[in-house]
């Protein structure tokens, strides 16, 4: 029935429709009751009282209850009321002092109201019976089934049920009388408890409690989940909190001091006599480390920043001195030979520290603007002692030791640090050795520096040059520190192998000191001295189980090693240490000396020839000479003619310059065609094709420039070039002859291969005076300025057609070519031409009468040995 209907039938009050019969009512303030269901109501309304009174003074005690559409109104109409309300029976009622009444009464069946009579005392009205559908069979069944299986997991949720209320409930079977019980207990919103009331169809009913109890059952899970995750955590805060707690307790009853790691960190900050900025810095760091929480991955990354910069020498120093005769003693201790250069070091370190005193009298700081001028920097081949006169030098300043390489460093982050935003960021290479060494002034040795490589990553050499630059290096700054660090007071030396790798601007602030390699006696005694006993100590043996005499370190150096320096020698010398441990652990009291016969068993067969190379006058092929990273070298170059049409044909592994060179050569020999007794027109008919076999590529591009014009003139004219000699000198088109680099290198390289006779350019006259006296006067130099002079100086004369022959067909031997080892005592090592063998050197330095001051030997001096016959002799003697 509409509302507009039900208003019709009640407009004259009194006309009553489909009433069935006519009992008393309560109008109820949030509360429906269901039929089936008990319910206690307490009653104060004086109308609502008399009502229950009038009902109990009936047979069945029966009364329409139901609820007021508004609670505000306190004496409700039929438009106050809701339409459908329940029949109850009043079982008991209780009065109070107060003069409510407390009455307990059961619901019967569901009424529509279809009369309202406001009768005084009380209200009344006339309903009739809404009729209830009645379901059964297997549907029904399982729509109990399925509500009351929900109904128990909604009260296992809840926990607002007691096991009696949920079995009371469970064992209901019925649909009507189930939906009205949960309806009654279990449905909480009042509007949805009348709706239900509203709705008589049992199974319409059941539907809507399950969809009720469903939602409900989500949002408490839900819930579950929510309170089961805030508590685990809670849980392990509280536990850590607690075990803190017990740490801290236990801490103070022994006695132990507590602190947390914050403050300790705090702490740490004002004991370390830090600069101003980075104590703020640092004190900013513990703050937010202190505000961030300890799950969070920040920590990690806060508490190494601090631990890094607290780490950082700010204000550790070692205590320098410096002393020009102790540091000489020391420099001669550690270091065997290098006169010059220790000279030039102690002159370094001299000159150093005049301008510190003279600073500190100036400024008051001389400490800070130490470094203030240029750094040292050694240069030369591998092994010739670069780290170790760094140490020496620290050693002799009382300072500590550092050292970085930096071959292959083309990032700047290895010099600079990654910054901190990077995930595992750390600090460059200079500070993390600053870190280790744990100093603010060590001697700090950057190794390689001419290895450095610069890519599209930044460039390492400006962010070095801020390392070394003394007016900028005060205030180093590392990405990841992001404060200055002072390396002013750092005494850098740079090391690397070739000079003119170095990066310019680099160069442009050192003092470079060239070690250019050692010769025989040098490498020998250094072996002996320094060497042998650092190697026998490494090894556990003492100098008395192992002995290796000189002349046996000679065999070894000349035999086994074939170097500038002395790292190979090193080597070997700990390859026969280990053996020789061995022998002595398996026989106790041994004592080796070691023979040049044993010696084989120690190292195997000799590596090297320790016979002089021999060379031979050849048409055709000469010998120059080159530097590499290794120091210097030969280099052979060969020319020869066939007939052809002019064609150059240049082949070896030679870089740019050196085609250049080969071509500038060749222009040079045509336009001075005549001069040279050649064909003008020689190249109508001629092709030539120069090779350089030597497989090393030489790096120092044109000095081999009169050599291959040498060559060229040589394989023309069919003039021989004389044997044991080397050239070396850049030419110009006009036939001048320019410096080269290296002469030192280079000298030494062909010292070592036995060449006797060197051609080199007069403008490096003035270098000479640098090369050892002992080496200086077994050579016969011929300085020369233009390539007339390298033609008289080299080429032999043009032999008859027969000795031709014997140029042509004479096998060439190469320099690395292995002779037939003798093993005579070396001693008696001469060769047939009473020359000194590399072996015999020492003594006959002094002997030989070459005049140091004439370098010029005779131009037409024509040398018997030359010829290809003697050499022939000789090879016949050896044999
Ligand atoms: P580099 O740094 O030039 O490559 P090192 O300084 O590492 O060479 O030297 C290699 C080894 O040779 C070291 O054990 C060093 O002590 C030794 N050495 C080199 N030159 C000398 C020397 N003149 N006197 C004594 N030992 C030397």
């Amino acid at each position: 029935m509409s509302d507009s209907e039900r208003q019709d039938s009640t407009q004259n009050g009194q006309r009553v429709r489909e009433v069935n019969e006519v009992y008393p009512l309560v109008a109820l303030k949030n509360v429906v009751v269901f039929p089936h269901n008990s319910h206690a109501l307490v009653i104060g309304r004086e109308k609502m009282v008399r009502a229950i009174e009038e009902a109990m003074l009936q047979p069945d005690r029966s009364l329409i209850v139901v609820m007021q559409r508004s609670t505000e109104i306190s004496d409700p109409q039929f438009q106050d009321i809701f339409s459908i309300g329940t029949l109850v029976e009043v079982l008991s009622i209780q009065r109070q002092q107060d003069g409510t009444i407390q009455a307990l009464v059961r619901g019967i069946r569901r009424v529509t109201i279809n009369a309202f009579l406001d009768d005084e005392p009380f209200l009344r009205a006339g309903a009739s019976t809404l009729p209830e559908t009645q379901y059964k069979g297997p549907q029904a069944d399982a729509l109990v089934r399925y509500a009351t299986n929900l109904f128990e997991h909604y009260a296992q949720l809840n926990r607002r049920f007691s096991a009696e209320d949920i079995n009371s409930i469970v064992v209901l079977k019925t649909l009507p009388r189930l939906s009205d019980t949960l309806g009654a207990h279990v449905i909480n919103d009042i509007q949805q408890q009348q709706e239900l009331l509203e709705t008589p169809d049992p199974m319409e009913r059941i539907n809507k409690i399950c969809v009720i109890l469903g939602n409900e059952i989500e949002i408490l899970e839900l819930e579950t989940t929510i309170r089961s995750r805030v508590r685990s955590q809670v849980d392990r805060s509280q536990k850590e909190f607690y075990l803190r707690e017990q740490l801290r307790a236990i801490q103070e009853e022994l006695g132990i001091e507590t602190s947390s790691e914050v403050d300790e960190l705090r702490a740490k900050v004002k004991e370390k006599a830090l600069p101003v900025d980075v104590a703020v810095k640092l004190r900013k760091e513990i703050d937010r480390l202190e505000r961030t929480p300890t799950q969070s991955a920040e920590v990690t990354v806060l508490r190494s920043y601090i631990d890094w910069v607290l780490a950082l020498p700010w204000d550790e120093r070692t205590e320098d001195r410096f002393d020009l005769i102790e540091t000489r003693r020391i420099l001669e201790a550690e270091h065997y030979g290098l006169e010059g250069i220790k000279e030039r070091i102690i002159e370094f370190l001299a000159v150093r520290q005049l301008r510190q005193q003279l600073l500190k009298r100036r400024d008051g700081q001389g400490a800070k603007s130490e470094s203030q001028g240029q750094i040292l920097c050694l240069i030369g081949p591998p092994g010739v002692g670069k780290t170790s006169l760094g140490l020496s030098i620290a050693h002799a300043l009382g300072r500590k030791f550092a050292r970085i390489s930096l071959g292959g460093v083309h990032d700047e982050a290895e010099i600079r640090g990654h910054r901190r935003t990077y995930v595992g960021a750390l600090p460059g290479r200079i500070i993390q050795s600053m870190k280790t060494v744990g100093v603010r002034n060590p001697v700090f040795l950057l190794d390689e520096i001419d290895k450095l490589s610069s890519e599209y990553r930044g460039d390492p050499a400006a962010a070095l040059l801020e390392v070394l630059d003394p007016h900028q290096n005060n205030s180093f700054t590392d990405h990841y520190l992001e404060v200055p660090f002072d390396l002013s007071e750092v005494f850098f030396i740079c090391t690397g192998n070739v000079k003119y790798q170095i990066p310019r601007a680099l160069a442009d602030r050192m003092d470079i000191i060239e070690l250019p390699g050692y010769i025989l006696d040098e490498k020998v005694n250094i072996g002996s001295r320094h060497l042998l006993p650092k190697v026998l100590s490494e090894h556990g043996l003492t100098p008395e189980q192992l002995k290796i005499p000189q002349p046996v370190m000679q065999h070894i150096v000349t035999d086994y090693t074939r170097e500038a320096g002395v790292r190979n020698l090193e080597r070997q010398l700990a390859a026969i240490s280990r053996k020789a441990a061995r022998r002595v652990l398996e026989k106790p009291n041994t004592h080796l000396r070691l023979t040049t016969h044993s010696l084989e068993q120690y190292l195997g067969v000799p590596r090297y020839s320790n016979a002089p190379p021999v060379q031979r006058s050849k048409i055709g092929a000469a010998m120059g000479l080159a530097v590499t990273e290794n120091g210097g070298m030969l280099l052979s170059v060969e020319v020869v003619t066939m007939p052809g049409k002019g064609e150059l044909l240049i082949t070896g592994q030679l870089g740019d310059v050196m085609h250049e060179s080969a071509r500038a050569a060749l222009s040079y020999i045509r336009t001075r065609a005549e001069e040279l007794q050649l064909d003008p027109n020689f190249q109508e008919n001629t092709d030539l094709h120069i090779h350089l076999p030597e497989n090393a590529l030489p790096k120092d591009g044109p000095s081999a420039g009169i050599t291959i014009a040498t060559a060229i003139i040589s394989a023309l004219t069919r003039r021989p070039v004389r044997s044991n000699l080397a050239i070396t000198g850049e030419i110009t088109l006009l036939g001048s002859v320019l410096a080269v680099g290296g002469l030192k290198e280079k000298v030494l390289a062909a010292h070592q291969a036995n060449i006797i006779h060197l051609i080199i350019p007069a403008e490096n006259k003035t270098e000479l005076a640098e090369i050892p006296a002992k080496i200086r006067q077994s050579l016969k130099f011929t300085l020369v300025d233009d390539m007339d002079q390298v033609v008289d100086a080299a080429l032999l004369e043009a032999p008859t057609e027969e000795e031709q022959e014997a140029y042509l067909h004479a096998p060439l031997l190469h320099l690395d070519e292995h002779l037939p080892t003798r093993r005579e005592p070396y001693e008696s090592q001469r060769d047939s031409n009473n020359r000194r063998s590399n072996i015999v050197a020492n003594e006959q330095w002094e002997q030989d009468d070459i005049d140091p001051s004439a370098f010029m030997i005779p131009l037409a001096e024509n040398h018997a040995h030359d010829a290809p016959q003697a050499q022939g002799k000789q090879n016949d003697t050896q044999k």
